[in-house]
């Protein structure tokens, strides 16, 4: 591994990710690292394999993605290949909304949601692989970036082991070493991004800091239940099933949708996500069961799957989306520091989550210069 690039990313999900490819696109000599705290590619929208039994893959994050009407040309022109090739696929027809009266019915008329072939993953691994020189990006897995430092005009990037890399320009794609609840989570003192230039000396980095201090998050946390293989799986009619709860049922049980996932043993995996924006409170596995099957009351195969299932995990996401005091996009870039800012906690033209995070990585790759 090299200790020197051209670009360090902090963050391999869908915004490092699309930054990489489409900065590749315009400068494909530049060598780029993306420092990912996680096992693989993508962030929130990641496929966990689990390492309790190697057969089960699933996704316990993002499970779908949509784009308002207007969406962009640059975006169009990285989704379009993908659903032209079957590696993004419209399952708007699997998406259901369960009410309290236990009536279910189609979410969307008018809006088409996608999901990526065969998991969520994929989608990341499909933006890594339109670029025109791969070979220049580089991952290095499980290594979290806790302290940086900018030292004669350049990067130096403390991961672990107190490892040192360094790089000519940085770019977060994620906000968690600018925001304060960094100092809780990677167990540190002081926030990173402020420690490393004199407050004054850049004021586009001092305005980002002080927006990003007051974002609030939604809080996730996810129940992931298992049911072994029987003839109730194999009479499910629906591949990619996702049902929503309504408003009602949210407000009552925090549960926000409920994801059914058929795995490769004939077994399935089904993800309840649950959300808060303050504090999410723990349910046991029978609480959990109980209340499905209150509101599944009507549907008996829905009943037994819930009545089969063991508990396998859970997923807490501490801060999985931002809701307020976004970051304007004319900060994305500073020039005195040489970083960049990208991923769903920046204002892009009124579009949220994904289409944001790719809206706002795509306009930095193309604002920046190289040499
Ligand atoms: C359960 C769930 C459901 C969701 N549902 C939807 C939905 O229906 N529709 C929708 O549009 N959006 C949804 N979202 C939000 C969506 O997933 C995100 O908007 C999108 O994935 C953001 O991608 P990103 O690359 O900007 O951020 P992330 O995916 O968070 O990527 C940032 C990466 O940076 C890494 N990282 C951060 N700090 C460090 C560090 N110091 N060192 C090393 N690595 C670091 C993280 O590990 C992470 O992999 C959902 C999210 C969750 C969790």
């Amino acid at each position: 591994m090299n200790s020197f690039y051209d670009f360090i990313v902090v963050g391999s999900g869908i915004s490092g990710c699309t930054f990489a490819s489409s900065l590749n696109k315009r400068f494909s000599d530049a060598s780029i690292l993306l420092v990912e705290y996680g096992r693989r590619i993508g962030g929130r929208s990641t496929t966990r394999k689990s390492r309790k039994n190697k057969i089960l893959e699933f996704d316990h994050g993002l499970p779908s993605i949509s784009f308002g009407e207007n969406i962009s040309q640059d975006l169009l022109s990285i989704i379009s290949p993908l659903i032209k090739s079957k590696k993004l696929i419209d399952i708007t027809q699997d998406i259901l909304v369960i009410d309290q009266f236990g009536e279910l019915y189609h979410a969307y008329r008018n809006k088409k949601v996608y999901r990526s072939l065969p998991f969520m993953i994929n989608f990341c691994e499909e933006i890594i692989s339109q670029s025109i020189n791969p070979q220049n990006i580089n991952f290095l897995f499980q290594t979290i970036t806790k302290s940086i430092r900018r030292k004669n005009d350049l990067w130096e990037v403390e991961i672990n082991n107190q490892k040192f890399l360094s790089s000519k320009n940085l770019i977060l794609s994620s906000s968690l070493i600018a925001h304060p609840r960094c100092l809780r989570i990677l167990n540190i003192d002081s926030l990173p991004l402020r420690d490393a230039v004199i407050k004054g000396n850049d004021k586009t980095l001092d305005s980002l800091l002080r927006i990003t201090s007051k974002q609030e998050y939604i809080k996730r946390k996810n129940y992931i239940l298992h049911v072994l293989k029987s003839q109730i799986i194999s009479k499910f009619n629906y591949k990619y099933l996702q049902i929503h709860f309504s408003r009602s049922i949210r407000d009552d049980f925090n549960f926000e949708r409920i994801i059914f996932q058929v795995q490769s043993d004939g077994s399935m995996i089904i993800v309840l996500h649950c959300c808060s924006i303050n504090s999410l409170f723990d349910r046991d596995f029978d609480e959990i069961i109980e209340s499905l099957i209150m509101i599944f009351d009507k549907h008996k195969n829905f009943l037994d799957l819930f009545l089969q299932a063991n508990f396998f995990d859970t997923m807490d996401w501490r801060a999985s989306q931002p809701i307020n005091n976004f970051v304007p996009k004319e900060l994305n870039w500073s020039s005195i520091s040489n970083i960049g800012f990208c991923g769903d906690w920046l204002d892009f033209d009124g579009c949220s989550c994904v289409e944001v995070a790719m809206n706002s990585s795509i306009s930095l790759a193309q604002s920046i210069g190289w040499k």
